[in-house]
């Protein structure tokens, strides 16, 4: 009698397994970095252009295509997020340094625009079906040991790491 009950527990694991291997799979999908010799503009979307395109200052555009996974950048881009709001939280509460404080909401609420706008490009590149990881598997930064983090412990992934060393022909870092 107990050979179903084994099958069935078998059965209930295998599943499982493949659950949380799912939970694991990379979401695969390209953003493509832009760079116009003329303005030396360097700027990502997620609008692939394999015949090329002109810029608007009527220059073609330099692009670098980068394989990645979705999933990985929203993940960090969703945890940068929350850092940003954790800094803006005692950035409010810090009445003591105004002008530094100011200074500093600002430069915040900059990043926080940005993280944004990377993480909604995320979405419109996979179809707006990224999902980032569950982070209780395994903690972000064990599994993608490439990924950097700066001085105001945000995420930097490969993909946003010194855009302008794509371009060996430019000539200025981006602002
Ligand atoms: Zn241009």
């Amino acid at each position: 009698m107990s050979e179903k009950t084994i099958s069935l527990d078998q059965f209930r694991k295998k599943r499982e397994e493949a659950k949380a291997q799912e939970e694991l799979e990379p979401f695969e999908g390209c953003l493509v970095w832009l760079h116009c010799p003329n303005c030396q503009k360097i700027e990502y979307t997620e609008v692939r252009a394999p015949g090329g395109r002109t810029h608007r200052c009527g220059t073609k555009v330099e692009e670098v295509e980068v394989f990645l996974d979705l999933r990985a950048e929203l993940s960090f881009t969703l945890e940068n997020l929350k850092t940003i709001e954790a800094h803006l939280l005692e950035v409010g509460q810090n009445r003591l340094k105004k002008l530094l404080a100011r200074s500093l909401e600002k430069t915040l609420l900059q990043l926080k625009a940005s993280e944004e706008e990377y993480a909604s490009r995320l979405q419109k590149a996979g179809g707006g079906r990224v999902v980032p990881y569950p982070q209780e598997t395994q903690p972000l930064v064990e599994r993608f040991a490439e990924v950097q983090i700066n001085p105001l412990g945000l995420y930097v992934t490969p993909f946003r790491l010194e855009p302008h060393k794509r371009f060996p022909n430019n000539t200025k870092e981006p602002s």
